[in-house]
């Protein structure tokens, strides 16, 4: 196991400020303010190590960056998403509530490559206590002076603060947040123009996952080419995946990219009472399921899950066993996604609400054979045709449930109950 993002853990209380400072944290900013380190000097760094967004999209962190510095002078806002909300996933809040020290660290120096004069953190509503370990936190990186007006002396201004969300899913969505926190209904924006040009009250903003901001100050303590080597090229680092479902030993494991799913399943405690493992969904709730015969051979990294049909996401990793009932599970998944769908746009709330009508009543033994294919239609013609992925979200996991599983939901329907009982 590697310690790119939990290395505090050492310690009985892990998030404190001396803790993170016995451990090194705050020295690379130190250095950044001391030695005036051009921006792009910095970016550059982050784009060699190929670090890709953690919350799902896997964007080059680098890149994103670089859209930055070319955009107005003025207020420039650096957000961090901390509003972790897709099912499966349970990695921000550790980050959150074990190691808030190098999150700030991250966005202290985020702010300063992009040249932000402000930066928000914002926090999932029900995260009480991962909240109170930010903001406590936060006050004493104040009191040391590494956060405010003239950090460390350097004559570098930044402002830097939490809010707290409302519970809802939507707001994980980079515009719903900005909209969120500038005190409007969570709703995504339409892109263009993106959040880099107009973001949070209309000026140019960089939108990042925790996992994303907490990894920067140590790939510029450790360099681009230590972190990049301990994934694989074009996935460089290390991930947390989250690890759930039907394992002996659930969790969060912060282990290089590229990990053979076998081995994780093999940290994770492998499958529950000695059971088959009959199907895995590698990045969140979301992302398209993948059969047992197909993950068992799949390394566990961005371009390998999408060569196998599937996509890292999140890296949240649900396990299931042969026990599964898949009408079941994707009954679940798409009664999520319609109470969650914001309802701006009609293939999204009238979609959501159809797959799950149609998904509830094969499940209760009432469905009619031309489902199925009405099923994938349906999925079909929502993808593409929204303003936010959230129509994405509900659709892929309809498409791929029906593509390996099709002969369980077919099942359901002529014999009125369960293959799996
Ligand atoms: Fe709202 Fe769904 Fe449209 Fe996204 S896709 S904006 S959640 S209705």
């Amino acid at each position: 196991m590697t310690n790119v993002c939990y290395r505090t853990l050492q310690f009985d209380e892990p998030w404190t400020l001396e803790a993170y400072e016995s451990v090194g944290g705050y020295q690379v900013l130190r250095r950044i303010m001391q030695e005036k380190t051009p921006c792009d000097q910095i970016i550059n760094e982050l784009k060699e190590a190929s670090l890709r967004g953690r919350g799902g999209a896997g964007f080059p962190t680098g890149v994103k960056w670089s859209f930055m510095t070319s955009a107005s002078q003025g207020a420039k806002y650096v957000v961090c998403n901390a509003d972790e909300s897709e099912p499966g996933t349970c990695k921000d809040r550790d980050i959150l509530r074990y190691n808030p020290h190098q999150l700030i660290e991250g966005m202290i120096i985020a702010g300063y490559a992009m040249g932000c004069t402000s930066g928000y953190i914002y926090i999932r509503g029900e995260f009480t206590e991962p909240f109170a370990r930010v903001e406590t936190a936060l006050q004493q990186a104040k009191a040391a002076g590494l956060v405010g007006s003239n950090i460390l002396e350097s004559g570098f201004d930044f402002q830097l603060e939490t809010a707290i969300g409302a519970g809802a899913y939507i707001c994980g969505e980079e515009t719903a947040l900005l909209n969120s926190l500038e005190g409007k209904k969570g709703f995504p924006r339409f892109k263009p123009p993106f959040p880099a040009n107009v973001g949070l009250y209309g000026r140019p903003t960089t939108v990042n996952n925790v996992e994303t901001l907490a990894s920067v100050p140590v790939i510029l303590e450790k360099g681009a080419k230590w972190f990049l080597e301990l994934g694989k090229p074009n996935n460089g680092g290390t991930k947390i995946f989250s690890v759930t479902g039907h394992v002996n030993k659930p969790g969060n494991y912060e282990v290089p990219l590229g990990i053979p799913f076998k081995e994780l399943l093999e940290l994770a405690g492998g499958v529950r009472n000695g059971n088959k493992l009959k199907a895995v969904i590698p990045g969140g709730s979301s992302m398209p399921v993948l059969p047992a015969e197909i993950i068992m051979e799949t390394d566990m990294d961005y371009d390998s899950l999408m060569k196998a049909g599937s996509m890292l996401g999140t890296a949240a990793v649900i396990v299931m066993d042969e026990t599964t009932c898949m009408v079941k599970a994707l009954e679940c998944i798409s009664k999520f996604y319609m109470e969650e769908s914001c309802g701006q746009c009609t293939p999204c709330r009238e979609g959501t609400g159809w797959l799950h009508r149609v998904i509830h009543r094969i499940e209760n033994g009432q469905g009619k054979p031309e489902d199925l294919d009405n099923l994938v239609r349906v999925a079909k013609n929502i993808e593409g045709r929204t303003i936010c992925a959230l129509g994405e979200a509900a659709a892929w996991p309809v498409g791929a449930f029906m593509k390996h599983f099709r002969d369980e939901f077919a099942y359901h329907i002529q014999h009125k109950k369960c293959l799996v009982g």
